[in-house]
């Protein structure tokens, strides 16, 4: 299986050459060449496979998409991955019935509560191992508001010839938050909280990776969503969730994704192009809603900073969606055309114009992708939250709350709806407070899992630094592995 990118570089490149890479160099996104097409017994057989082991399902997925790591090594590193040790059930993605024609999928069983942890934890150990092989290190930089820092700090924790650099709002991340981080003892994982907002973060963040030379001393990289092996990692589920769903591969279903950055609905759309049959990709935004005004319109404008809402379903927030062009490239052919096409708009209009409408006809082939989408306030993640506990007695996030209230509005009689719960409702208390506050009675109160009771009371690693990009580069001289 070879990669290439979605501005037109056709240099076929291996799925370990790509493994440790951010954006391609042209500035496009990886894909492979072509997505493998999955045959009617191939799938007849994973849904056994699936049944008795995700970690096996995982590996005949990945397997199709990885050639450049010797199976064995490869079934080794997922099943240490996908146990029932770390995710708390067999099933490791267990999905649930909430009413007829309606499922939740648990993707926040991981270490850190929220899904992001099933693809992370897959990275830590291919980097691992990657680097291992290449007797290479790597020094990971990131800037995190919350779910994205402290999982990958809990993936790459304890993991040899890497370091984890992770900047953070000091005092601005929720009590949670801070303590799931901060009490990780481990001697490769750095905390550093800057005083200022989440932008100055990112501002240093990007300060320090421009600077080429300093990034090259220091083997500087990163483990955003736009990584390929993240996305890949994540096309498994989309899987298992519809074997669980199902009892025969005759049936199609309907996924409601909760989204913010375009990485766990894209690896629908991956699993669809494979042959899932998968009838609807329901796209669900909070406030900020860039994608769903997409899918609606045809028109791509990214907001600013200043244009970009403060919710209560955070993981969200975002104003543009890293992962999106991988999706414009595959609507518009997923060849050298598509390529050039993608460059002109991503690459170019984009930065010209602040944004991007596509034409009539390429709006039109939308629908046979099977995308759809709506928008979910803070008003519907409330009253989501409580009439969820009150039919079903399960009470999900705010995030999983947004998938809900838009799949809802997409129910077809016939087709299960699989919401994806994309975090545990313990990460998000007070909106929860909320929800139930104009009840009487008790209100229902998250459960909080063993292994993370208590964080709040341990001792903590941080160091607190002023938003200056010298002082973070010091920082990093004085600790990089
Ligand atoms: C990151 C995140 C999302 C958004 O996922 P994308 O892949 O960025 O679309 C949704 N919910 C939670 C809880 C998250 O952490």
């Amino acid at each position: 299986m070879k990669y290439l990118s979605t501005r037109g570089d056709a240099t076929p490149r291996g799925f370990s050459d790509i493994l440790l890479e951010g954006l391609a160099p042209d500035g496009g996104l990886y894909l492979p060449a072509t997505y493998p097409k999955v045959d009617a017994a191939t799938l007849a057989r994973w849904r056994e496979v699936a049944s008795s082991s995700y970690a096996e399902l995982a590996c005949e997925i990945l397997a199709l998409f990885i050639d450049d790591i010797p199976p064995a090594d490869l079934q080794r590193l997922v099943h240490a991955t996908y146990t029932e040790a770390v995710y708390g059930t067999k099933a490791i993605t267990p999905v649930t019935k909430l009413e007829e024609g309606l499922y939740l999928q648990a993707l926040s069983n991981g270490p850190t509560l929220a899904f992001k942890d099933m693809a992370m934890q897959l990275l830590g150990q291919l980097f691992e191992y990657e680097l291992a092989r290449r007797g290479e290190r790597l020094n990971i930089l990131g800037a995190t508001s919350g779910d994205t820092g402290s999982a990958a700090e809990y993936a790459m924790r304890g993991k040899r010839g890497i370091h984890v650099f992770m900047l953070s709002p000091h005092g601005r991340m929720s009590p949670f938050q801070q303590a799931q981080m901060f009490s990780l003892q481990d001697a490769n994982i750095h905390n550093l909280a800057i005083e200022g907002v989440f932008d100055d973060c990112q501002d240093i963040v990007k300060a320090v990776s421009n600077d080429l030379a300093f990034k090259r001393r220091w083997k500087i990289g990163t483990v955003n969503s736009i990584n390929w092996a993240r996305l890949l990692a994540q096309v498994v589920y989309y899987f298992a969730g519809y074997f669980q769903a199902t009892r025969s591969n005759a049936e199609t279903v309907g996924f409601a994704v909760p989204s913010g950055n375009f990485g766990n609905i894209c690896a629908g759309h991956v699993a669809r192009q494979m042959g899932l049959p998968i009838r609807k990709l329901v796209l669900a935004t909070n406030e900020n809603d860039v994608l769903d005004e997409f899918f609606r319109t045809g028109t791509y404008r990214p907001r600013g900073a200043a244009e970009t809402h403060e919710t209560s379903s955070p993981s969200m927030d975002i104003s543009k969606a890293s992962n999106f062009e991988r999706f414009v490239f595959d609507l518009l052919g997923h060849d050298a055309a598509a390529g050039a096409r993608t460059k002109a708009l991503f690459g170019e209009a984009l930065a010209r114009d602040g944004g991007f409408t596509i034409t009539r006809d390429e709006f039109a082939r939308i629908a046979s992708f099977g995308f759809v989408s709506g928008k979910s306030l803070h008003a519907d993640r409330l009253a989501t939250i409580r009439s969820t506990w009150q039919r079903s007695r399960r009470l999900v996030d705010t995030h999983t709350a947004d998938g809900l209230k838009v799949g809802r509005a997409h129910l077809e009689p016939g087709v299960p709806m699989i919401v994806l719960e994309t975090a545990q409702p313990a990460k998000f208390a007070e909106t929860i407070a909320e929800a139930f506050a104009s009840e009487t009675g008790p209100a229902p109160v998250p459960e909080v899992p063993a292994a993370l009771r208590g964080i709040e009371t341990l001792p903590r690693r941080c160091t607190v630094l002023p938003a200056d990009v010298a002082r973070v580069k010091q920082f990093i001289e004085a600790h990089a592995g």
